[in-house]
């Protein structure tokens, strides 16, 4: 911005909000255009919003990653933490199977599910992962809009799923999830997403995703999906984006602030 623009925002201040109100509406309403328009859709008609939930619900992704890191390194295999992070919401056979084909190593499907299960034990000893901030707050509010949330995740992690109803409670109803125990492939494939829409009944302009991560924002652009973004972990904002973000918020603290004004946008069926 030119010093003599500073100048004249120092003097009228209401102005500059005011613009800047204008750029974020306008960066909002370019969004749903430009999806609507490169998927051939009608205008949209939001009936659910489709949560994911490692690092989006929960701030459990430095647990993941650790847990991934340390039994990886127990079976001779090597995950950095940060490596672990491009693998979230990829079903955890197909992070070790991936992991190993990488470093020539061969396993069967009966090891695959041994170290699974061992990386499942060593999250379980990890201290309980938190909601993430702002987190049930975005969701009471989709519930007062009569919005439906569904759970979309790659998930398999019986100690967080079981504790969803006591982080959430009345929340996610059974019928309304997707898990690593609904579906073959798991994320980047879309199957997930596209059983979520089979689930809730969905055409896509009827929903919206919450992603963090970018395999799972591949998944739900590849099922034709409106994606918002939360970067909530170490990656680059321009993974995330290249993975096929629609909208983008630094955290869910954010997206949870700018909600009414996404919804603004997305009632008036531009
Ligand atoms: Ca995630």
């Amino acid at each position: 911005m030119g010093q003599k623009v500073k100048r004249f925002f120092r003097f009228y201040p209401f102005i500059q909000d005011f613009n800047f109100q204008l750029n974020m509406m306008n960066t909002i309403e370019r969004a749903i255009q430009a999806f609507l328009s490169h998927n051939n859709y009608p205008q949209f008609d939001l009936k659910a919003i489709l949560f994911d939930m490692d690092g989006v619900l929960f701030d459990s992704m430095p647990n993941h990653a650790l847990s991934w890191h340390t039994v990886m390194k127990a079976h001779g295999l090597d995950l950095s933490c940060e490596e672990a992070y491009l693998h979230e919401g990829r079903k955890g056979d197909d992070t070790i199977q991936i992991v190993c084909r990488k470093q020539g190593v061969i396993i069967s499907d009966k090891e695959t599910k041994a170290i699974y299960k061992e990386k499942t034990e060593i999250f379980k000893i990890l201290p309980t992962p938190v909601r993430m901030a702002g987190s049930y707050e975005l969701l009471k509010k989709v519930m007062s809009d009569g919005l439906i949330p569904m759970l979309v995740t790659g998930s398999g992690q019986a100690s967080l799923l079981d504790s969803l109803n006591v982080s959430f409670p009345g929340v996610f109803l059974k019928e309304r999830m997707v898990t690593a125990f609904d579906v073959k492939l798991g994320k980047p494939n879309p199957e997930p997403y596209l059983k979520a829409l089979e689930k809730g009944n969905l055409k896509p302009w009827e929903t919206i995703v919450i992603e963090n991560a970018p395999l799972g924002i591949e998944a739900a652009h590849k099922a034709g999906l409106f994606v918002v973004v939360v970067n909530t972990g170490p990656l680059s904002d321009s993974i995330l984006w290249e993975a096929g973000a629609n909208l983008f918020y630094p955290s869910m603290l954010a997206l949870h602030e700018a909600w009414e004004k996404i919804m603004e946008y997305f009632k008036l069926k531009i």
